[in-house]
């Protein structure tokens, strides 16, 4: 059975929150899937030193190019990943497609994926209405200090 994980991330990629906020918004989050008949396996959170992607699993199946609109194949994005040790620190990339040096989190994703120094992530949760609504999304930022965007992956 694949899991299923809610990752909450600061829409700056290199943006961290001190950690006392890190603690109050996986809290929030907690609280969030705390209803009747809700559940979640487990909230943390984690930073990281470098930049990294946030990525969907295997929700995430395509990348197309926004200069040229070809698509990208999937496998140029992990052997980058792979030679740069999972670092992002540099989002800029020349493309395969036509050359042109385009910012990693501009590409065209089928699936929303970030790149981002921490996330709060809610693992298997359940209730109703899975995904975060504007308004939580909202008081998350609140919480954090910095607006977030979410990814949600399967594994
Ligand atoms: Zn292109």
């Amino acid at each position: 059975m694949s899991d299923g994980y809610i990752r909450l991330v600061p829409t700056d990629p290199h943006w961290q929150p001190t950690p006392g906020a890190a603690t109050a918004t996986t809290a929030y989050v907690t609280r969030l899937f705390s209803g009747p008949g809700d559940d979640v396996e487990q909230v943390e959170y984690e930073f990281y030193a470098h930049v990294r992607l946030i990525d969907a699993g295997e929700n995430f199946t395509r990348v197309t190019c926004p200069r040229c609109a070809s698509d990208i194949d999937v496998t140029w994005l992990f052997d980058l990943m792979d030679e740069n040790g999972g670092r992002f620190d540099e989002l800029d990339v020349t493309v395969p497609c036509c050359g042109t040096t385009v910012s990693l989190d501009a590409l065209h994703y089928d699936w929303p994926i970030a790149f981002a120094r921490f996330e709060v992530s809610a693992m298997n949760p359940t209730r109703a209405k899975y995904e975060l609504d504007v308004q939580e999304l909202a008081e998350v930022s609140a919480v954090l200090g910095h607006p977030v965007a979410q990814v949600l992956a399967h594994y």
